[in-house]
């Protein structure tokens, strides 16, 4: 008899269902595919942009890198910025 092979179900099917997860955690998505803690995180890293853009005029890139380093960078914070850092999303603002 031969061996029946394993049905190979694949490990990423999350998303795909109902209980949509959070891209960074395991926590259920409530907006953006971000749990309400990353969701937070990103808009307080989007709205303080604002500020770091105007007074010292770097780059979207640039202060994702500077949070990410940042010591008092809270965990939250620093995983989204990673994450934003690594996937090249832009923050939703329109720069005209
Ligand atoms: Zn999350």
């Amino acid at each position: 008899m031969d061996p029946v092979p394993k049905p190979t179900v694949p490990a990423e099917k999350r998303g795909e269902e109902k209980g949509l997860k959070c891209k960074l955690c395991d926590r259920k998505a409530i907006e953006n595919g971000y749990c309400k803690f990353h969701k937070k995180a990103y808009e307080s890293i989007a709205t303080k942009y604002d500020f770091w853009r105007k007074a010292l005029g770097i780059t979207w890139k640039e202060y994702l890198s500077e949070i990410a380093k940042n010591p008092l960078t809270g965990q939250w914070a620093r995983e989204m910025a990673e994450y934003l850092a690594y996937n090249g999303e832009r923050q939703n603002v329109t720069q005209s």
